[in-house]
């Protein structure tokens, strides 16, 4: 029995997909799979090294002489569970359930990103009836964590200029420009000094946080930040020797929690004095945007310190780096155009490592933001490598493809606009333009819900609506 309508193709192909395992960098199951598909309606189709898999289906009859489109999909999911799901996502068939006119996952993520774009791709290239010019879907592997796929990928494989790519998660909005970024890691080696003696715990927690490249504009806390700051305010008064320091989970997230222990020269009531005045002037200016702020200190043993100078340089670094929004387009409806996040601290037994991410509209804006945090680095005589590099898709003033998709949706949409708008988040469309800096492209889909999370859930009409829009896009092209 299927919970989707089988008789509509991409309904079938989704549900199809989420039967077979497809976390990032472990697609090589699905991807045999399309090639399958490819294979059983006799499609020419080519698998990569890196298991990208590429379609071919000729123009329908009075189509021949239109040029190429690239129908676009990354193959990929995040997978992720509630605590309480015994799901095994190596090898267990994700359990759909339809709720309210959506379709989610039984205490899993669903994969409609991208898993909806791929079945779209796979439902136009079997179906004999649709009107199109010649077509080449394009199933990329591991968006989600390196983008390996689309950088990998062998442009002369694609002898196309106009590419639909179909990662949307917004059926009244399409992208037209994407962050460019890289990583860079601090690091440098410590030597710990076994002192026993009274000292303090002090931790931050119940901040929003959120995504570095979607929600750095809402100018939430950033907990590595904050308690840098704090720390700080100790060392202007006297020395601070620090025994641990660590904050955040990931480099691409606003870190939510930081925790440090150290010893201090400064009587007790005056640590305590400093740390609680700063705290209550910090959660001052986040009262509106993190108003679950907590800032607590404690006393506590300590078993081994930094020295102080260390210490110290450690802290300063940190409070200066640059973190959050540094630029917006007044061009583009205030696009974050720039923006830094360090989303890690970490000192371990023989080295510490501050992991940031920067992001920029433009490439030039990555390297200038890298350059500058690299060259604070250098100052305080750290080590500063950079990698995860990816470049922006920059914003394209003359769009026939964007034209004639804007016209389309009007139609088939009882008159509405379809949004325009460009994002502070990586796509592979960037990759897809340095490769091939005239590609006219356009970004779809249909309205998905909590992407990323196990209460990710796809708009089922939506779903319908947005596959006869591109239909009639296809036609049109
Ligand atoms: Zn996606």
């Amino acid at each position: 029995m299927t919970i989707l309508d089988a008789s509509k193709g991409y309904q079938k192909y989704f549900e199809e997909i989420t039967k077979i395992p497809h976390g990032s960098a472990e697609e090589k199951q699905i991807s045999d799979y399309l090639v399958q598909v490819a294979h059983d309606h006799n499609l020419k189709v080519v698998q990569d090294e890196s298991n990208n898999v590429i379609i071919y289906k000729n123009a329908s009859l009075g189509y021949e002489d239109h040029p190429a489109v690239v129908l676009q999909a990354h193959i990929d999911m995040v997978n992720e569970k509630n605590s309480s799901s015994n799901h095994d996502f190596s090898k267990d068939p994700l359990d759909l359930y339809i709720e309210d006119g959506f379709l989610k996952a039984h205490g899993t993520t669903l994969g409609a990103d991208d898993g909806a774009g791929v079945a779209y791709i796979l439902s136009v290239l079997t179906d004999p009836s649709l009107k199109h010019p010649h077509l080449i879907g394009l199933f990329t592997v591991n968006e989600e964590a390196t983008m390996e796929g689309a950088f990998n990928l062998d442009m002369s494989l694609i002898n196309a200029k106009r590419m639909i790519n179909i990662d949307g998660e917004e059926e009244d909005a399409s992208t037209t420009g994407s962050a460019g970024g890289m990583d860079i890691v601090i690091h440098h080696p410590i030597t710990y000094i076994h002192a026993p003696a009274k000292g303090y715990a002090l931790s931050i927690k119940g901040l929003l946080g959120g995504h570095s490249g979607g929600e750095i504009h809402k100018e939430r806390g950033n907990s590595n930040k904050i308690i840098a700051r704090l720390l700080h305010q100790c060392i202007l008064k006297g020395d601070v020797q620090l025994e641990s320091l660590k904050g955040g989970l990931k480099i691409n997230a606003i870190p939510r929690e930081a925790d440090a222990t150290f010893t201090s020269s400064l009587p007790e009531s005056e640590v305590l004095d400093i740390i609680n005045k700063t705290a209550i002037q910090i959660k001052k200016e986040l009262e509106f945007t993190d108003e679950g702020l907590t800032i607590t200190i404690e006393p506590c043993n300590i078993n081994k310190v930094l020295d102080k100078d260390v210490s110290k340089k450690i802290i300063d670094f940190l409070y200066l780096v640059p973190t959050g929004l540094r630029h917006k387009s007044d061009h583009l409806n205030g696009l974050t155009t720039s923006s830094e996040n360090i989303g890690i601290i970490d000192l371990q037994d023989e080295t510490f490592e501050f992991g940031l991410s920067v992001r920029g509209a433009l490439d030039s804006y990555v390297q200038d933001l890298a350059d500058e945090i690299q060259t604070l680095a250098k100052v305080f005589g750290f080590s500063a490598t950079t990698e995860n590099w990816y470049p922006a898709w920059d914003y394209m003033e003359h769009s026939p493809m964007r034209d004639l998709m804007t016209k389309v949706y009007k139609e088939t949409h009882d008159g509405k606009e379809i949004q325009m708008y460009a994002v502070h988040g990586g796509l592979e469309c960037g990759i897809f333009k340095e490769k091939c800096p005239d590609m006219d492209i356009v970004a779809i889909g249909p309205n998905i819900y909590d992407v990323h999370t196990p209460d990710e859930k796809l708009d089922l009409k939506s779903f319908d609506r947005t596959y006869s829009f591109l239909c009639k896009y296809l036609e049109n092209l």
